[in-house]
């Protein structure tokens, strides 16, 4: 038994997070590369701010060419949560990359010497098959979020990727790009069954648990056929 560091609810599973605290987890970093796509299309702000007029003082005052916000999410960096910019905006790679150079330092690595000896020593780096991208690093830490669910950071991963995922919406009032699925979950019964922009299996936000779109498709039809007997027998 644990507790859930990010709501305290308790859970049987052992780990530090929640079956929806960590869906939410899965479904951040999965949205976060198209996040990025559409944050960058914000950097140069539409329409420039008409010409200042001159008025009474004189003076107009130059419009910023790029929105630095955005110029900051983007851009290169350093990951230092410590020492954020001024209103607490991190470059978003390297935010990723701190966090799975962090996470593969704590991820016991297991090798064996010529001589047949195993070492267990911490990975050394976080080499993510995609290239040292904001792509790249959420399928590396998508990768090891079964380790890191583990992990009482966990919790510190979360209110960091939840902060980061806020600030982007509120710059690109973009809504996260989920579609409701008709059948609740066969799993938890909530109506909490989405599908994911990108992502081939269907996911309840609630529990977690992970359909495949065939099996999605076999158990609503199912479930919708039952339903709709169980009305005309009512009828
Ligand atoms: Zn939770
Ligand atoms: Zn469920």
């Amino acid at each position: 038994m644990s507790n859930c560091t990010i709501c305290r609810r308790t859970t049987d599973t052992g780990l530090h997070a929640c079956p929806r605290h960590a869906t939410e987890l899965r479904l951040w970093l999965a949205e976060l590369p198209g996040q990025a796509r559409l944050l960058s299309q914000f950097l140069t702000p539409t329409s420039a701010p008409a010409t200042g007029r001159l008025g009474g003082t004189g003076r107009a005052t130059a419009p910023i060419p790029v929105d630095l916000r955005v110029l900051t999410l983007l851009g290169p960096g350093h990951p230092d949560a410590n020492h954020p910019d001024d209103d607490g905006t991190v470059p978003i790679r390297a935010f990723l990359g701190g966090w799975a150079g962090y996470i593969a330092y704590t991820h016991p690595a297991v090798t064996r010497d010529p001589h047949g000896t195993t070492h267990i020593h911490p990975c050394e780096q976080a080499w993510p098959r995609e290239g040292e991208t904001i792509t790249g690093w959420c399928t590396w830490l998508n990768r090891y979020l079964p380790y890191a669910l583990t992990q009482p950071w966990i919790g510190d991963l979360h209110r960091q990727l939840g902060d980061l995922n806020a600030r982007i919406l509120d710059l690109t009032h973009a809504t996260p790009h989920t579609h409701d699925r008709a059948a609740p979950c066969p799993q938890c019964g909530t109506f909490d069954l989405v599908a994911i922009d990108g992502q081939a299996d269907i996911l309840c936000k609630t529990c977690g648990h992970q359909l495949d779109p065939q099996a999605y498709e076999q158990y609503a039809a199912a479930y919708l056929h039952s339903h709709q007997t169980a009305t005309d027998t009512a009828a």
